[in-house]
């Protein structure tokens, strides 16, 4: 879990990256775990027989498609983001890294009714390399990042945090 928000809020936000592991946690965990979850159960209670359950290097991938080589991942969001191709372009990584080659990726996203197929390529594998490198960089450095101040923003669990701390 923590190497996979690692690789979302990196692609997210800098600061929620380096706050987050910082030990500074606003999430409210239990409610998106919950979310997903109903997400994830409804969406996939009739097909579950098909995916197995992976952990590997520490990272767990939910619904593995052993006989077709697909990773699938379900999103609550009403819209693709970055950070989900990311995480799912991660999941692919670091199955091939163990030997386990020709995979791809499927994000569903129930509430849009749509699917984004996602795959990795040899530029994928040296930025993903390169987000390591950066990430381990980030959370180590002694110096949060600035504010993205961008309109995600409002939507973040760690708003009240970031502009509090400004204003004070
Ligand atoms: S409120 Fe904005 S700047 Fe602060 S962690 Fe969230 S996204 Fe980043």
């Amino acid at each position: 879990m923590q190497i996979i928000a690692h690789i979302n809020y990196y692609h997210v936000c800098k600061r929620k990256l380096w706050l987050f592991a910082n030990g500074i946690n606003m999430e409210h965990t239990s409610d998106i775990v919950a979310e997903g979850k109903l997400i994830g159960e409804t969406s996939y209670s009739e097909r579950s027989g098909k995916y197995t359950e992976v952990e590997i290097d520490g990272v767990k991938i939910d619904f593995y498609d052993a006989r077709n080589k697909v990773v699938h991942e379900v999103k609550k969001s009403d819209k693709i983001e970055r950070a989900h191709v990311a995480q799912v372009k991660y999941y692919i990584y670091k199955l091939l890294v163990n030997g386990v080659e020709g995979v791809s990726g499927q994000i569903e996203y129930p509430k849009m009714r749509q699917t984004e197929i996602v795959k990795l390529c040899e530029d994928d594998i040296l930025e993903i390399r390169e987000w390591e490198k950066e990430i381990e960089r980030i959370v180590n450095d002694e110096i949060c990042p600035p504010l993205l101040r961008k309109g995600i923003c409002k939507k973040c669990s760690y708003y009240d945090f970031c502009y509090v701390e400004e204003e004070s």
